[in-house]
């Protein structure tokens, strides 16, 4: 439960130091290719935490993440579900843009993946949504997949986590665009519940 939760001044702080460490981060090959690096943003309060997969162009020149038309389609459909995006808190597996977009690397992921751990320690929060399969995968491995749990409660740690498509997905296939809202639907209500409920089914790799 939330007993070493830090308090908000004070989480805020935190988080605005990793933010610091982010932007002169030389760890991984993706420092040489970024314009900037895009730690996160959101509220050192927020009980809902995004986790994409990395910048994309329009992230890397601003340094804020999902600020491009995946991000423009993500609010939209938290609008419609009440949630304010700055509300929330919204970061990436990786913190600089993969050229031309590619998927990252596991060595990259596993570089940077100490950055996500210290945002999530400081954050805790009530639910992680997770868009997209490099989200998923980086904490629940190869063999689970959207498509089969997207909608669904995980638990891994005690905390909770909600998969759904990546909003870039729904800009190729449209019709994810209905089951990305009903899943922040989902979403929407979890963040309204106390920690500790139950996932929907012991968490293991399907196939
Ligand atoms: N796609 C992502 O995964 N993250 C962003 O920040 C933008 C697009
Ligand atoms: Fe550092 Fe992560 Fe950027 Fe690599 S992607 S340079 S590990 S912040």
């Amino acid at each position: 439960m939330a007993s070493d939760r830090p308090v908000s001044d004070s989480r805020s702080e935190l988080l605005a130091a990793i933010a610091l460490e982010v932007q002169s981060c030389t760890k991984c090959d993706l420092a040489r290719s970024r314009t900037k690096a895009v730690p996160g943003t959101g509220s050192p309060d927020a009980r809902v935490c995004f986790v994409g997969e990395g910048p994309g162009r329009e992230e890397d020149l601003s340094g804020f993440p999902f600020v491009g038309q995946a991000g423009r389609l993500l609010d939209k459909m938290l609008a419609a579900e009440g949630i304010r995006r700055s509300d929330c808190y919204i970061c990436n597996i990786v913190k600089c843009r993969p050229p031309n977009n590619r998927v990252p690397t596991p060595a990259e992921i596993s570089e940077c993946s100490l950055y996500l751990y210290a945002q999530l320690a400081v954050l805790e929060p009530a639910v992680v949504c997770l868009l997209g399969n490099t989200a998923l995968r980086f904490f629940f491995g190869e063999r689970y997949s959207i498509g089969q749990v997207r909608g669904t409660v995980l638990l891994k740690d005690e905390q909770r986590f909600l998969p759904t498509y990546h909003p870039a997905a729904a800009l190729r296939n449209p019709q994810y665009v209905a089951i990305i809202q009903q899943d922040i639907h989902r979403l929407a209500t979890l963040s309204r519940e106390e920690p500790g409920s139950t996932p929907d089914a012991p968490t293991r790799p399907f196939g």
